[in-house]
């Protein structure tokens, strides 16, 4: 179709926002919402998580959920090797051809919560960076950071309200900010208004980025024993944090006051208001009773 080059022109001189408006009505489509399809549309937004992402032409990055290709026609001009794996057929499938044919972009049409990243990656060091689907935020964090093979770093786009959730220090920590927590360092990048997506979402989203750490807080085998302990420690906020830890956890009330004692911290406080290192301490206690 000749189209593609006049839409490549096109797209370079006009807006981001024209470009998307035209690739879905060449696609006839509209965004799906079930599918968290908030396109972003101001290319200075774009220019930031770039900029962000510290993105150099020997780097591999995953992108998940490339749409139309806003973000990624922006990602394939830093030289870099380019993943992009997307969910939508309807996009994928068009996606290279709408940007160019760039040849440092590989398309996957996958769901990213099923995909074998060390295939993709080819077991090299690799960076996520994007904006995410919302309704599977926290499992696609959990993907990456959880993986045998990590990411070196995330810098991606959540709604603001699980933006400042996973940032959260103690005093307002959760299941999630621990999750994310233990296995990196988190700072905002920006926040983002609704006007800067089509369609507009119902809220704001912010750009966080995630770097794990060099050396892991927890072994692999100890995840499920770690997150068994901080589950059961968030299972009645607002609470004691020794009552809602005996009633989950197959130990005697004495003991859970002992282990607590022993990671000095107070039976009284709330698991709320538990720093990462506090986890921690009262973990390696809690392990040896186990
Ligand atoms: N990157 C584009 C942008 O910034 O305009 C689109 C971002 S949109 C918020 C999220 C994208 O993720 C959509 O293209 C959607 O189809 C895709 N997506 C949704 N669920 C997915 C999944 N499980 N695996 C891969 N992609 C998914």
């Amino acid at each position: 179709m000749s189209s593609t080059r006049e839409l490549n022109e096109q797209s370079n001189k006009d807006s981001l926002k024209t470009f998307t408006f035209i690739r879905l009505e060449k696609l006839g489509i509209s965004p799906s919402k079930g599918l968290g399809q908030n396109f972003l549309i101001n290319q200075s937004i774009i220019d930031k998580i770039i900029f962000a992402s510290e993105i150099v032409p020997s780097d591999t990055v995953i992108e998940v959920g490339p749409g139309i290709g806003a973000l990624t026609r922006s990602l394939v001009k830093t030289g870099a090797d380019i993943k992009a794996i997307e969910i939508d057929k309807r996009l994928a499938s068009t996606l290279k051809e709408a940007i160019g044919d760039p040849e440092n972009l590989e398309v996957i049409n996958c769901d990213v919560l099923e995909s074998d990243i060390n295939t993709f990656t080819n077991g090299k060091p690799y960076k996520v960076v994007a904006n995410l689907p919302y309704y599977i935020t926290s499992p696609i964090i959990r993907h990456f950071l959880e993986n045998d093979h990590q990411p070196s770093e995330m810098v991606i786009m959540v709604q603001l309200e699980v933006a400042q959730t996973i940032m959260a220090d103690p005093g307002d920590m959760s299941l999630l900010a621990l999750g994310v927590q233990v296995f990196g360092a988190v700072s905002q990048v920006c926040k983002v208004t609704k006007g800067n997506f089509f369609p507009s979402p119902k809220v704001d989203s912010a750009v966080i980025r995630i770097v794990p750490y060099d050396e892991p807080l927890l072994r692999k085998s100890e995840r499920n024993d770690f997150f068994n302990l901080a589950r059961a420690g968030f299972s009645q906020t607002r609470k004691q944090i020794h009552n809602p830890l005996s009633h989950a956890l197959p130990l005697e009330k004495d003991d859970i006051i002992d282990m607590l004692e022993k990671s000095d911290i107070d039976p009284r406080r709330r698991a709320e208001t538990l720093s990462v290192e506090e986890w921690m301490r009262l973990f390696e206690e809690y392990k040896s009773r186990i």
